[in-house]
């Protein structure tokens, strides 16, 4: 029998770490193990008793000066040490940039395997876990098993529900704030922030998509007065950024997953690149004036024609209907 036994997880993330929690927390329950919440960072131990709300049975801070700002070795370090130490079967770390390069490092340390952006993770009923990903471009899912453990696992924003937070849970916390790190290889020199929108675009509720058959990038506008009236957000397919350089974010495989209540294709193809990242999105509409393109496939709401003449109709009927009621 293994010498490994629980649940891990670990993201710098806020929220996600929370989704791991819920995601995790099934997890142990079908491994009959417990759930650990490991948490790295400085002056972060007033977190502790929210991760445990949110059902971690354990969490294992590591409070240290050398993780105030984050820097691949230290925190590397911290999580090689633990892993070693405590050995756990299943390690669940958050999809985002520094998640991915510290799973992977992590992985080539422990010479283990690691599956990023999962997309579904089960245990079978002979308690292994499968892990689901995309491949080739968005056209396969593919569904894969661990032959080492621990089983290292990335997981995207919104891809799993958090638990309902319970005040009166109880938890076991575990302080290794004194470990010996090893120090960064590079310093930062300079930080200089970038202009992102009020609310990010995974998180929004409805997203208004605008893809090549918007010509230029003022027209923009007639998408932002959509998003506007519904409460949304207005997202882009890559040759927007790539290719015209008009904005600095997309959405699909390389890009942003969203999983919003609506989204509203407008002059987007739907090629599958494009398609894996809204595919978990509730209801998707189109509005194009080709029949024949791919996004017709998936939509449930279908509007052909030219989004010049439809999106403004579209936000002044619902702009009159907003009025009235
Ligand atoms: C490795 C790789 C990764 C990629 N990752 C991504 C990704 O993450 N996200 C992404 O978006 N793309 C990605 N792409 C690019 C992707 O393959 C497509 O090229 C891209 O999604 C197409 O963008 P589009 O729909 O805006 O443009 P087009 O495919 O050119 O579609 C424009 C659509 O607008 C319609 N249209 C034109 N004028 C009007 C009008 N006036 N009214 C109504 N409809 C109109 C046309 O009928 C057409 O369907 C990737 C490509 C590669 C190779």
């Amino acid at each position: 029998m293994s010498e490994h036994r629980g649940v891990w997880a670990y993201s710098e993330n806020k929220d996600l770490m929370l989704e791991l929690l819920g995601k995790g927390s099934r997890l142990a329950g079908k491994l009959q193990t417990q759930l650990t919440a490991v948490m790295l960072g400085h002056d972060i131990k007033k977190q502790v008793k929210e991760l445990i709300g949110y059902g971690a049975h354990k969490v294992i801070v590591v409070d240290n000066p050398q993780l105030k700002v984050f820097h691949v070795e230290p925190y590397l370090s911290a999580l090689t040490q633990l892993t070693k130490q405590h050995k756990p079967e299943l390690f669940l770390m958050g999809s985002t940039k520094r998640g991915k390069e510290l799973a992977a490092r992590l992985a080539a340390r422990l010479n283990a395997g690691c599956v990023s952006d999962c997309l579904e993770l089960k245990v079978d009923e002979q308690g292994r876990l499968l892990a689901e990903r995309i491949v080739y471009g968005g056209n396969a899912i593919v569904t894969q098993v661990f032959r080492t453990k621990p089983q290292i696992v990335t997981i995207p924003r919104r891809r799993f529900e958090k638990l309902k937070y319970t005040e009166e849970s109880k938890g076991e916390v575990v302080d290794i704030s004194d470990v010996q790190l090893e120090v960064a290889k590079t310093e930062i020199v300079k930080v200089k922030p970038i202009e992102i929108a009020e609310t990010r675009i995974e998180e929004a509720e409805v997203v208004i998509g605008g893809g090549r058959g918007l010509e230029k990038k003022e027209d923009f506008k007639i998408l932002d007065e959509l998003a506007q009236i519904l409460g949304g957000q207005v997202g882009y397919t890559r040759p927007l950024v790539e290719d015209r350089k008009w904005f600095t974010e997309w959405v699909g495989l390389s890009g942003h997953t969203i999983k919003p209540k609506l989204y509203i294709a407008c002059g987007i193809s739907g090629v599958i690149q494009h398609v894996a990242g809204i595919r978990d999105s509730k209801i998707i509409a189109a509005i194009n004036r080709d029949p024949e393109a791919p996004i017709m496939e998936m939509a449930d709401y279908i509007v052909i024609g030219d989004l010049y003449e439809i999106v403004p109709a579209l936000s002044e009927a619902l702009r009159k209907l907003l009025a009235s009621s």
